[in-house]
């Protein structure tokens, strides 16, 4: 069985990788966390794309730990903010992780662009890294609009105000499986089946 560390403390983002796996038939992969693994030293994300974040971060931890690893990194990019939040999404208020005042920072800085022009993506980069072999880079995007009120209890960041093209419901609103088929993350990891195909052999 061959071992994949996924970098991430995220037990959901673990089951979604985990799950694709299996739709994709790939057997002999492992997939394990950051939990799992000894202790090394993560640096801070400071690339200017999503891109060099995620290989930034896969490459530490396949060199911390010998073992293929994925990582990913993720945001907001909001047409009519030139692309902002961005590779800043989790920090945008100021605070990292405080979603709550990140979206009401967000929706503020928005209060008098017109409807129409409340465009934006949920983008994720993930990076696959083989010790002593490929280092691969994809990237998914998943576009929509922001609504001026949250809706919605599923998810987290910015999902109670994104609404993805071509539905009505936030994303926040729709169940895990059907955030998965369609979302950044989804669409990214996906991307990388056929590079981890060849890990299974
Ligand atoms: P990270 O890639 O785990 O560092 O996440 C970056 C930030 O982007 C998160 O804290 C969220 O604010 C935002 N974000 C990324 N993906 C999503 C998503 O699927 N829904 C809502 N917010 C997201």
């Amino acid at each position: 069985m061959t071992k994949l560390l996924l970098a991430t403390r995220n037990a959901k983002k673990l089951g979604e990788l985990r799950r694709i796996l299996v739709a994709e038939g790939i057997e002999g992969v492992e997939v394990i966390g950051l939990a799992d693994v000894s202790e090394f030293p993560e640096a801070p994300e400071t690339a200017p794309d999503f891109e060099g974040n995620a290989l930034a971060k896969a490459r530490d931890a396949a060199a911390a730990t010998g073992l293929p690893s994925i990582a990913d990194d993720s945001g907001i990019a909001v047409d009519a903010l030139n692309g902002m939040p961005g590779v800043l999404s989790a920090r945008w208020s100021g605070k990292h992780g405080d979603d709550e005042a990140n979206l009401d920072l967000v929706l503020a800085q928005l209060s008098d662009t017109p409807d129409e022009r409340m465009g934006a993506a949920f983008v994720c980069a993930a990076a696959l890294v083989v010790p002593g072999g490929d280092e691969t880079v994809v990237r998914g995007e998943w576009r929509g609009s922001l609504i001026r009120e949250r809706r919605g209890a599923n998810g987290f960041g910015y999902d109670p105000i994104f609404v993805p093209e071509g539905g009505t419901r936030s994303s926040a609103e729709l169940e895990p499986s059907e955030k998965d088929a369609s979302s950044h993350r989804g669409l990214a990891l996906r991307a990388l089946v056929g590079e981890l195909r060849k890990l299974a052999g």
